[in-house]
């Protein structure tokens, strides 16, 4: 049986970020994964993510938000890639708007999270914005919350690029290797896949919406894995694709007036053909990885230009040139849980999506490297908060 310091069962966002800080502190680890990610079939995929410190989530989420911009920042350069833009924010929220994760403040709470974590932001008129940003169509009675130090972040990209900087720095990686148990025993961890037996002193578990099938045994939280679609749609012409270009669109979070759900979106990365986009977020129902259904059909795609394009966005056709399904894995008040296993106290299990993981990723992947080698926790973030037991108020 081969033994590890540590081993990362999943190599998604979270998991290769892990792998890739294990790494750095050059520790026997071995990363594994049942496909071959970045892929198409878990959390991590569409082409982009809004990043930003100022979160309307809380105010805890900024510290992790800083150091994963640190750390993409320095993996750019290690392996010259774009991995983040910080092209803008803008938060948009009137009466009549629906809410994101669960708060009513959203706009509120970036604000006040902006001020705690030094954001340079503005409160702007919807005249203003429009004038700025002609993309869009905001109501008189909307306001607006700009910020600069947002933006997207290419999440398949930076999944290859953890990855890379894991096999230079001697990570071994078990690619289409699925795990299929895991126990305690003396001194560690015994892992089982369909390839083989490992030991390892640690074991990280980052399965995204795998991880209810994978926690076999109780733990205290309630996973819902919901599914969600991500749309392109096709620009007019080439002024329009001029108002979606990262320098005139800011990523958006936007609760449109007198509709169920809030959409959030992305400026224009390719041609006018490549298109804009938008997404919403539904709660209504919940998946499985298995069978979840994986194609978006010709009246969702109606539908979503109806309810949340057209009366929204100026310059945009109805033609949806892509459109891709993406799991959430959410916990009760859209927290993230961090911790260690209650009845297994060698096994980490990190479930940090509920829709808005992924700009924590980088520096989530250090937080996990460090409770598994013992190394303190800085003291800007709060380990609390993302317990399977919910902080107290
Ligand atoms: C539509 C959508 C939009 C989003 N938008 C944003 C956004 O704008 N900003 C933001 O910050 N966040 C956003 N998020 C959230 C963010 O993308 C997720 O939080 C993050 O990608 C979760 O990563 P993960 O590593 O937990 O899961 P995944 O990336 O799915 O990784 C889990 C991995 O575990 C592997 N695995 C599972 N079981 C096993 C097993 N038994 N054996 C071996 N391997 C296994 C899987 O193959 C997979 O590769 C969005 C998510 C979705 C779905």
């Amino acid at each position: 049986m081969t033994h590890y310091d540590v081993i990362v069962l999943g190599l998604g966002a979270m998991g290769s970020s892990a792998l890739h800080q294990l790494a750095s502190r050059n520790v026997r680890v071995l990363g594994i994964d049942q496909y071959d990610p970045p892929h198409r079939l878990g959390s991590t995929h569409g082409e982009s993510r809004i990043t930003r410190v100022a979160c309307g989530e809380g105010k805890m989420y900024s510290a992790l938000a800083r150091r994963s911009h640190r750390i993409w920042t320095e993996l750019e350069q290690a392996l010259d890639a774009r991995l983040m833009t910080l092209n803008g924010l803008a938060v948009i929220a009137g009466p009549r708007g629906a809410h994101r994760h669960g708060n009513r403040r959203f706009l509120e709470t970036t604000e006040e999270a902006a001020v705690l974590a030094g954001v340079d932001y503005k409160l702007l008129s919807p005249a203003d914005m429009m004038a700025r940003h002609p993309a869009f169509r905001i109501q008189s009675d909307e306001k607006v919350y700009y910020d600069w130090d947002s933006g997207y972040v290419m999440p398949e990209a930076c999944i290859r690029a953890q990855l890379v900087r894991a096999r230079q720095q001697k990570a071994e990686i078990g690619i289409n290797e699925r795990v299929l148990s895991y126990e305690s025993v003396s001194g560690g961890v015994r892992v089982e896949t369909d390839r083989g037996v490992y030991h390892a002193g640690q074991l990280i578990v980052t399965a995204g919406p795998w991880l209810p099938q994978i926690l076999r045994t109780s733990v205290p939280v309630d996973l819902k894995v919901q599914r969600q679609v991500l749309y392109w749609f096709a620009l007019e012409d080439r002024k329009a694709l001029d108002m979606y270009r990262p320098e005139n669109c800011p990523v958006y979070i936007w609760m449109v007036p007198d509709r169920d759900q809030n959409i959030y979106g992305f400026p224009a990365i390719g041609g006018v053909s490549d298109g804009m986009k938008v997404a919403t977020e539904q709660e209504k129902t919940q998946d499985t990885p298995e069978n979840v259904a994986r194609t978006v059909s010709e009246d969702e795609r109606r539908s979503m230009f109806e309810t949340y394009v057209a009366p929204f966005f100026n310059g945009v056709t109805s033609q949806c040139v892509r459109a891709e399904v993406c799991l959430y894995t959410k916990v009760k008040d859209a927290r993230f849980i961090i911790d260690r296993h209650p009845d297994m106290p060698n096994v980490i299990v990190a479930s940090p999506c509920s829709g808005h993981g992924f700009k924590h990723s980088g520096g989530i992947g250090e937080v996990l490297a460090m409770l598994a080698l013992g190394e303190p926790i800085p003291d800007d973030i709060d380990m609390r908060q993302f317990g399977f037991e919910e902080p107290s108020p």
